[in-house]
């Protein structure tokens, strides 16, 4: 009997989580080991790599002992992670500094002047990554004009994708959209931007050697597979969270938008050459030579819904509510549903967390707009989770505008538990909203990355018919009519 198991990796900010699948999709068993965050100081977000690399091992072991099948049924192992990770590391591959997250601000000075210079629109233009301190290129500029001591030593600048890789196959690869969202990559000739190492200050050999997702790496060192529990099966670099959700969603195809909100949030469209924005307000990945994701993260998702649960329902109801096997979301969209869509003319921005798409500020603030004394906490309520929608809108507009219109949205993230809220999702789009049975889309992705390398499928979109999805949901067209309206009050008064 041929073999019938892989496993999807997936590396994300939290949590190292290990699926294994049949060649069918079904999970067979998952494990997944949180890791903290690190604030050294105000503004900084990193993480232990060797904390990663150690989570990421006990993952895989634990999904395969769990599952109870025989290790020598799996195939391979597909590699999913988090972007813009940034670790200095020296000739052998060891840290010099812990990986600094996507969430690290400390250079948002660098990235203000990036922006603003023309230089930096050029670059834009090349490499798709708009200018923010999430980049590795604005920590590189930061670490650069600090004359920071790690960067002066490190034989090499990589992400804790490459880190990992590294330590188990003795390589230096990186995949293309990881490297894509470097601010490094130029992402139209895949090719490290020479104008992007002069800004760091940094060559081109001290970067990884950019592969294509089905880049398979063989000779897993015999120490790191029995830590594993696995047998010298080969992993395939895969690709990073955001196109892998798309691919292990379906959302492949032109008219298909994948959205996610979790507590934060993104949308995000597969084309196949690149499109940069004019108006640099989303990015523009490669995925393959012929594969890019265009799309904007936002940093205000579900982290609104957890707010507005803090701030307007009283703890004892939410004991209550609890303590009869309710989830206490329930009861903000309870108070909300109280309204009419629309809020009665209520508007509420979202940007309680500073904001990356469209605008790229983390000083912009949200606030309620034409808040009067006829508003009630209904209004209030549900002028905010309208709020979020309309700004997922307004950076979906961009993607419309760069990419060309969808007709139908596949979505995941902790508010698809909310039937209301995906319901919300649909009137706002005015398109269908299709969910999938399982949560694991970006291990799936990158899964089946690895069973298209080793010619286990034979093409990227016969996915869809491995994904289970749940009946799709409607929008109300007379809801998208007074929703259109209030969105377009929205963008009227946008903060400046
Ligand atoms: P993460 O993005 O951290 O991986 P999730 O995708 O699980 O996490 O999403 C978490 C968010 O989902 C929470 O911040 C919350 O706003 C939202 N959420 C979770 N459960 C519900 C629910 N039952 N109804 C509405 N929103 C929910």
């Amino acid at each position: 009997m041929g073999k019938e198991f892989v496993i999807g990796l997936d590396i994300g900010t939290t949590s190292a989580k290990s699926v294994l699948f049949n060649k069918r999709g079904d999970v067979f068993s998952e494990y997944e080991v949180s890791y903290p965050l690190i604030f050294p100081k105000k503004g900084w977000v990193e993480q232990d790599p060797y904390v990663i690399e150690k989570a990421a091992i006990k993952a895989v072991r634990q999904s395969i002992e769990r599952s109870n099948i025989n290790k020598h049924e799996i195939i391979s192992v597909g590699i999913s992670s988090a972007m813009h990770s940034l670790i200095c590391v020296d000739e052998n591959g060891e840290a010099l500094t812990h990986s600094i997250t996507w969430a690290d601000g400390r250079g948002v000075d660098q990235a203000n002047r990036l922006r603003d210079s023309d230089l930096g629109k050029e670059l834009y233009k090349k490499t798709g990554t708009p200018s923010h301190p999430m980049t590795p290129l604005v920590k590189l500029m930061w670490m650069k004009e600090g004359n920071f001591n790690p960067y002066r030593k490190a034989a090499k600048y990589i992400s804790i994708k490459e880190f990992l890789l590294f330590h188990w196959f003795n390589e230096w690869v990186v995949d293309y959209s990881v490297a894509s969202a470097t601010g490094l990559f130029n992402c139209k000739n895949l090719i490290w931007e020479p104008s992007a190492l002069v800004f760091a200050g940094i060559t081109e050999d001290q970067l990884s050697h950019p592969v294509p997702p089905t880049y398979v790496l063989e000779g897993l060192k015999k120490e790191i597979a029995d830590e594993m529990g696995i047998p010298l099966i080969p992993f395939t670099i895969g690709a990073s969270d955001g196109p892998l959700a798309n691919i292990g969603i379906g959302a492949i195809e032109h008219g298909n938008t994948a959205i996610t909100i979790g507590t934060s949030g993104a949308i995000r469209q597969l084309v196949s050459s690149p499109k940069i924005d004019s108006k640099e307000e989303i990015f523009c990945y490669a995925v393959t030579k012929d594969l890019y994701v265009i799309g904007g993260p936002t940093n205000n998702g579900g982290i609104i819904f957890d707010w507005l649960k803090d701030v307007f329902v009283d703890k004892s109801e939410i004991q209550t509510a609890q303590n009869i096997g309710r989830n206490p979301y329930d009861l903000l969209i309870d108070t909300a549903k109280k309204a009419e869509p629309g809020s009665d003319g209520l508007i509420f921005h979202p940007y309680l967390n500073g904001e990356r798409a469209p605008f790229w500020n983390n000083t912009v603030r949200g606030g309620y707009v034409d808040l009067t004394l006829k508003h009630k906490k209904e209004q209030l309520i549900r002028a905010a989770l309208e709020g979020v929608m309309f700004n997922l809108y307004y950076i979906y507009q961009a993607v419309e505008r760069t990419a060309g219109s969808s007709h139908s949205l596949y979505a995941s993230g902790g508010f698809s538990r909310s039937s209301f809220l995906v319901q919300l999702l649909a009137d706002v789009f005015g398109q269908e909203v299709y969910i999938p049975k399982n949560h694991q889309s970006s291990a799936w992705g990158a899964a089946w990355f690895s069973l298209l390398s080793l010619g286990y499928v034979t093409d990227l979109n016969s996915i869809k018919e491995s994904i289970p999805m749940d009946d799709p949901v409607s929008p109300s067209r007379e809801n998208h009519r007074i929703y259109k309206e209030a969105f377009k009050r929205f963008t009227e008064v946008l903060p400046k």
